[in-house]
């Protein structure tokens, strides 16, 4: 590549940040970072009643929080709205552009005229060639582009392929409003341009947009970008993405535990592919990311796809990394802040924990375990399976394990057994009060494991407290 790439993420911070918009930042990020060009950030905040501050930070927040970090300030496209009308202007004094002076009525008249004739609903020129002395005075008029209406326009989409239209179907836009100001069509067109970008990545619903944008560009005599379309995401069963799919939301990605690394590997995947590479993480991406390994097609949303990403990471992850990325969320749990002793014991049970975990949300379920403190709630379900005989084990185990003077998991392990040999019964039958003892549910990790990282005196305490509770049970 000859020039040094510019891309940019536009968003209109007019939503949260949805996985849609972070696909196409990822995209562009990626294929900025990969011809060490710049990726640059535009806030497309012209629609003042939708646009908000919190939009506008979740979309600084989610980036960031993904790591796709911009170069240079955000460029805010509603303070640009100066350069935007002097373009307009300049298209006019060049007669590229004239002023409009139809009313929203007889605009209305025209389109359902050209819909019922088999048109399109465009404008139909009728202020093109009006002299300005015919102008009607004290009407505040609109700005048309003078559009070229013979020929094709052409895109040599670097997604999509050659894609092209007859120029009858773009009509003579409106570049500012009759209320002074500028459209996207020309705000867009002329940011891009100011900004230098090389290429404009983004979502295909765009795809008719960007025919008239390289209109606005042509009359300006302005040097074209190149274009690549991303095909949209859509839902498991295949139609358009929205709400009714499940969290769209970055930050909701977010407080469901899914790690940044996860989302980032899993969108990426979402319509593009290296070779059968699954788990690529951020740097192997800037290596082999081309546009030309983005699918044409629109990709499926698949959760259980990210959970497993998801389950990858964590079991990767540096297990104080992972105590830091869950205190939070114990604590918040919890109700309490989770004491150094209880972290020093999640930190020795993290191996065993990580390799379990979908979401950090349930890895910090898991660790709770080593924060209760009796008497240890336990679940109805849990409940239904203990008996006599289940307590009465439990009662043998205890005696057992109070014996043992070298509390590691090898001795521990190797106690059960013996419980389990000796009264010839299976070895949940011995393991699983233990567990409901110690943890109040049916699910964890090999006891033995817990038993030693919840330590001796804790581990006792927890089955005397439960022994006392439930003995006659
Ligand atoms: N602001 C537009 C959007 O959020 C994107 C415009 C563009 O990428 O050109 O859909």
């Amino acid at each position: 590549m000859q020039e040094s790439v510019v891309t940019r993420f536009a968003p209109s911070p007019t939503g949260l940040l949805h996985i849609g918009g972070a696909r196409t930042a990822l995209f562009n990020y990626l294929f900025s970072r990969h011809y060490q060009g710049k990726f640059l950030l535009r806030i497309e905040n012209t629609d003042l009643k939708r646009s908000t501050k919190e939009a506008t930070n979740a979309i600084y927040e989610g980036l960031n929080w993904l790591g796709l970090t911009w170069d240079d300030e955000p460029v805010s496209q509603v303070s640009r709205k100066g350069r935007h009308l002097e373009v307009a202007e300049l298209l006019i004094s060049n007669d590229m552009a004239y002023k409009c002076f139809c009313t929203p009525e007889e605009l209305k008249i025209m389109r359902e005229k050209s819909i019922s004739a088999g048109g399109f609903g465009g404008y139909n020129g009728k202020c093109r060639n009006v002299d300005a002395s015919k102008h009607p005075p004290n009407l505040s008029p609109s700005i048309r582009l003078k559009t070229n209406n013979e020929g094709k326009t052409s895109i040599k989409d670097l997604i999509q392929g050659n894609v092209e239209v007859s120029n009858k179907e773009i009509d003579d836009m409106v570049l500012v409003r009759s209320d002074g100001t500028p459209t996207y069509m020309l705000a867009v067109a002329v940011d891009d341009h100011d900004m230098k970008i090389t290429h404009v990545i983004r979502g295909d619903d765009h795809l008719t947009n960007t025919f008239r944008h390289i209109q606005i560009y042509q009359a300006l005599g302005w040097k074209v970008p190149y274009f690549a379309h991303i095909p949209l995401i859509h839902g498991s069963d295949g139609k358009k993405l929205s709400k009714r799919h499940g969290a769209l939301g970055i930050h909701n990605y977010k407080e469901d535990g899914i790690l940044p690394q996860a989302l980032n590997n899993y969108l990426l995947r979402l319509g593009w592919s290296h070779k059968n590479h699954e788990i690529i993480n951020l740097k192997e991406a800037i290596n082999w990311f081309e546009l030309k390994n983005v699918g044409k097609s629109p990709s499926r949303f698949d959760m259980d796809k990210l959970n497993h990403l998801n389950a990858h990471y964590i079991s990767s992850s540096k297990n104080d990394k992972l105590l830091e990325l869950i205190t939070p969320i114990l604590n918040d749990f919890l109700g309490f802040n989770i004491p150094i002793e209880v972290k020093k014991k999640v930190l020795l049970a993290m191996d065993n924990l990580k390799v379990r975990a979908k979401t950090l949300n349930e890895l910090a379920e898991d660790a709770s375990i080593y924060a209760y403190n009796v008497p240890i709630r336990i679940e109805e379900k849990a409940l239904t399976v203990l008996d006599q005989s289940t307590i009465n084990m439990l009662n043998l185990t205890r005696n057992l394990l109070d014996r043992i003077t070298d509390w590691t998991s090898e001795e521990l392990e190797a106690a059960i057994t013996s419980v389990v040999n000796e009264n010839k019964v299976g070895f949940k039958e011995v393991a699983q009060p233990i567990r409901i003892a110690i943890t109040g549910s049916l699910k964890s990790p090999s006891i033995h494991e817990v038993l030693a990282n919840l330590g001796r005196d804790t581990s006792l305490e927890r089955i005397d407290d439960f022994l006392r509770r439930y003995k006659t049970s």
